[in-house]
């Protein structure tokens, strides 16, 4: 095209994408999990919105149960009405958080704040979508009626491993449960009565950790996320915003070759990540070994914090090897956290110590490990917060 340039005209630019108008209830939410007991004034600060806006838009969320005025500490007398400040109304409304596993499904009720007020955890019944589903309606609706019966319910939200387009409301594809195109927002809003959103797992759990983990701040700058259970994923965000990619598809490093295993995997190679550190293999090998007497990651656990030398060693294992695919994932994205949520490492000290060490030794960009790596903020609910955080997710983005 040498010598045919030609001055850009107005008309061969692309359309300009109309901006969204900060959403002002969304920020007023948000600074009010981050910082409450908070006044409205201190409000107006944070969001740098004039306090006529802050003060319509907290009665606003006061009328939807979202926020409340917190119980006065000091009452000074004699100089004027006082500042009464504003928390998180965590008695009044609620979110269904719901997990789908390989061997079980989760289904918690949840507060603003992510606490989990009740979970239950049941075995499937049949594995098949429609199966699943209706078992999943059955235990959202006895949960509501014993639990949640005096708080409104503001939506469902729905995490699992394996391929989840978020837009659509579907399962893409969950090889371990055999499961293709599922819609499984459409068909739990049918049954709930209630608006569903779904997404990844590990997009949940990174979403939880910016909103409700304990270095959310810098979570909200950069992040990525590992999960490892019976599925390995990961997921990253930048700016505050998760990653999701044209297809929904990002974050897929099951099959990250890993250097000296030699087990066969679902995909018919050897020597992935996901065949190597999966949780189906540990508890095989614990249950032959006698370390547990249950098929369950947990009493594996359970077992190295009761002191089995046979136990933790197993785990320390699993994070030495999560600890080299966690290596690559910082060099790679360079992230001012990243979060590894796997069962020993979540709870079990040497795990994490364990896990840190292998990062650094395998790791070329010099990070700090001990202030970049974390284990999750959700060590004992990771699977009620990552559904609760999708639907969560939406109420402090959208209010
Ligand atoms: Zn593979």
């Amino acid at each position: 095209m040498i010598g045919t340039q030609r001055t850009t005209r107005r008309g061969d630019l692309p359309l300009p994408v109309p901006r969204r108008a900060p959403d002002s209830a969304a920020a007023v939410l948000r600074a009010v999990l981050d910082h409450g007991p908070i006044a409205r004034s201190s409000i107006a600060r944070v969001t740098r919105l004039s306090a006529a806006t802050v003060s319509g838009v907290t009665a606003v969320l006061m009328d939807q149960g979202l926020v409340r005025e917190a119980p006065e500490a000091v009452n000074r007398p004699g100089i004027g009405r006082p500042h009464v400040p504003l928390d998180v109304d965590a008695d009044s409304v609620a979110i269904v958080g719901v997990h789908i596993a390989v061997p079980r499904a989760t289904v918690a009720l949840l507060d603003l704040r992510g606490r989990v007020i009740v979970q239950r955890q049941d075995p499937h019944g049949r594995r098949d979508p429609a199966g699943v589903l209706e078992a999943l309606a059955t235990t959202i609706a006895e949960v509501r009626r014993e639990h949640g019966r005096w708080r409104r319910m503001l939506g469902v939200g729905l995490a699992t491993g394996g391929w989840v387009d978020a837009a659509g409301g579907r399962v893409v594809e969950h090889p371990a449960l055999g499961w293709r195109d599922v819609p499984v927002c459409a068909t739990l809003a049918e049954a709930t009565g209630l608006p569903v959103r779904a997404d990844s797992n590990s997009r949940a759990l990174l979403r939880a950790e910016q909103l409700l983990g304990a270095v959310a701040d810098r979570a909200r700058q950069s992040a990525v996320h590992m999960f490892v259970g019976n599925v390995v994923d990961v997921a990253f965000a930048t700016g505050g915003v998760v990653h999701q990619g044209p297809r929904s598809a990002a974050g897929s490093v099951a099959h990250l070759p890993v250097d000296g295993c030699d087990l066969p995997c679902s995909c018919g190679r050897v020597g992935c990540l996901q065949a190597a550190v999966g949780e189906k293999a540990l508890v095989r090998r614990a249950l032959a070994d006698g370390l547990i007497d249950r098929p369950e990651i947990g009493a594996l656990v359970d077992a190295a914090l009761a002191g089995s030398v046979g136990a933790l060693a197993l785990l320390q294992e699993r994070a030495r090897l999560v600890g080299r695919a966690a290596a690559l994932l910082l060099d790679l994205f360079d992230p001012e956290v990243l979060v590894v949520a796997e069962a020993g490492v979540n709870r079990v000290p040497e795990c994490l110590a364990t896990l840190r060490a292998e990062v650094e030794s395998a790791s070329s960009a010099g990070a700090d490990v001990t202030a970049t790596v974390y284990s999750s903020s959700f060590p004992t609910s990771v699977l009620a917060v990552a559904g609760g955080a999708v639907a969560l997710d939406r109420v402090y983005a959208s209010n």
